[in-house]
């Protein structure tokens, strides 16, 4: 069959090579280092780590990101291998000799017989006549191809500058303090008038939070991500620094909201957070996107009532990013809608981290390899965490209410985290005895990791192809 091309030979592309061909199909990579340098990488190697040598934690029972490792290792993962091979000691945590891992990656693809690998910029969209073609440029995409996607796929849609809010695990949210309402109990398309949690706050508990914003300590911003603000995207501390009220006349504004436990008192600021995925297990702190260190961020954001106990699915943050609005763009096997022949695949597609975006490089090159092979490519099942990473991407299973069908409201890009599997009837009881708090949500991941790996099996087997039609 003709060579499935890629451009950029990251985490994504270098996945994506190796998997097409394993499959026996030719593959062109295109990786423009040390052509053109970006503003992180250091070296010209393949799949180099731009910061931190961790893949995080490593347990497949009760970490997603682990999980992720396992199902990626079942796959034939050239970065897992690699990984392994070259590991250094961090407790329960995957960390890599990052010269010696790029190295190898390096090596496994230039070793292979139907890899040929091209040192140039793709400067502007790849020529028709290439044919099937992965884009996986990352998150420093080049000026000019990022340029000519935003071209074909409308600038509104590619964003450049990520600025994100902190995601909340519904089960951590003591609603014993918070209460479901919208703002004057609107209904918004397939809305209820109850769609929004809100948790209220005190004069004394504003104005001490007010003070543990303006005083923590905040991440500073390398020269290359001086990118000015824009209306929307103000950070919650630089808010607050513009005046003590500010918030409480933006997104903290205690309006059209009543405390159905203390209808009398009016709150004197009120946080919301708006439902992120379809099942209704990840929330999204309205308008708190910020640069406070995480650490800072966990211990300044519990100090809201009703967080106290908050578990962070991701924090915030603030960093030059180019992703794609891809619930919107792209189709279930990550191909771009307005011109199919183009797939993307890693961090540009709106996923986050070298591992995730490592995977989603095995996805698209599974793909693209099916279908240079003449068959139907499948998608992996939701309940993998393979499936569940790409049911974020492409949106399958984000429908949110309130929002029109098929148009996110607010794509940003995330983390593996069971908060994006389908829920599941965890045991109740562990020998004879009954599980509670912490230990019910440990056996909750482990009964999800172990159904992941189940259908994974069926689905690296060819039988899950038939189940999912
Ligand atoms: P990349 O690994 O960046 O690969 C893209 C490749 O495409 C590059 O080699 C680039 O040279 C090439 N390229 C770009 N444009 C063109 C073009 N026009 N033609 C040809 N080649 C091109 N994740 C973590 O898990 N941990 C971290 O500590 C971490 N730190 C990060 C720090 C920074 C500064 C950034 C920007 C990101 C960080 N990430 C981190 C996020 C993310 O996981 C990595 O960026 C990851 O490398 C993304 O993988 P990728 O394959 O999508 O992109």
């Amino acid at each position: 069959s003709p060579p499935v091309h890629i451009v950029g030979g990251g985490l994504a592309g270098s996945e994506a090579a190796w998997q097409i061909a394993k499959a026996g199909v030719p593959v062109i990579l295109h990786e423009m280092r040390p052509v053109r340098a970006t503003e992180a990488h250091q070296t010209d190697g393949l799949a180099e780590l731009v910061c931190s040598n961790s893949f995080r934690s490593d347990d497949r029972e009760t970490n997603a990101v682990g999980l992720l490792h396992e199902e990626m290792r079942r796959a034939g993962s050239l970065i897992m291998a690699s990984g392994d091979a070259h590991q250094v000691p961090a407790g329960g945590a995957l960390a890599v000799d990052r010269d010696n891992f790029s190295a190898a990656v390096t090596a496994a693809l230039e070793a292979h017989p139907l890899v040929t690998i091209r040192r140039e910029e793709v400067d502007g969209l790849p020529p028709e006549d290439w044919g099937a073609t992965i884009l996986a440029t990352g998150p420093l995409t080049a000026p000019g191809l990022a340029a000519a996607i935003g071209g074909l796929t409308g600038e509104t849609e590619l964003a450049f500058f990520d600025a994100i809010a902190p995601i909340v695990h519904f089960d951590s949210i003591d609603m014993g303090i918070a209460w479901k309402q919208s703002r004057y109990d609107k209904a918004g398309p397939g809305g209820t008038g109850a769609d929004y949690i809100n948790c209220p706050m005190n004069r004394d508990e504003y104005e001490a939070f007010i003070d543990a914003l303006l005083a923590g300590e905040k991440t500073s911003f390398k020269d290359w991500e001086k990118t000015p603000y824009f209306d929307g995207c103000l950070p919650i501390e630089v808010m607050a620094e513009r005046g003590r009220e500010t918030l409480r006349f933006g997104p903290m504004k205690p309006v059209g909201l009543t405390d159905p436990r203390h209808p009398d008192v009016k709150p004197h600021a009120i946080v919301q957070l708006r439902q992120d995925n379809a099942f209704g297990t990840l929330w999204n702190m309205v308008g708190f996107q910020t640069k406070l260190k995480h650490g800072e961020q966990a211990r300044v954001f519990r100090m809201i009532p009703g967080l106290g106990q908050a578990e962070f699915a991701r924090l915030g943050g603030l960093h030059r990013n180019t992703y794609l609005n891809s619930p919107k763009l792209l189709d279930a096997t990550l191909r771009l809608k307005v011109r199919p022949q183009l797939r993307f695949a890693g961090q540009i597609t709106g996923c986050e981290g070298y591992v995730e975006s490592a995977a989603v490089g095995l996805l698209a090159g599974r793909f693209a390899a099916a279908e240079a092979l003449g068959r139907a490519p499948a998608p992996p099942p939701v309940t993998t965490a393979l499936g569940a990473l790409l049911g974020h991407i492409t949106g399958g299973h984000l429908a949110v209410e309130g929002e029109e069908a098929g148009t996110p409201r607010s794509f940003q890009p995330m983390n593996v985290n069971f908060g994006l599997f389908p829920p599941i009837e965890a045991p109740t009881t562990k020998d004879g005895k009954r599980l509670r708090g912490n230990e019910k949500t440990v056996e909750k991941k482990r009964a999800m990791s172990r159904r992941a790996l189940t259908d994974l099996d069926l689905w690296l087997s060819g039988t899950a192809v038939q189940a999912a039609e």
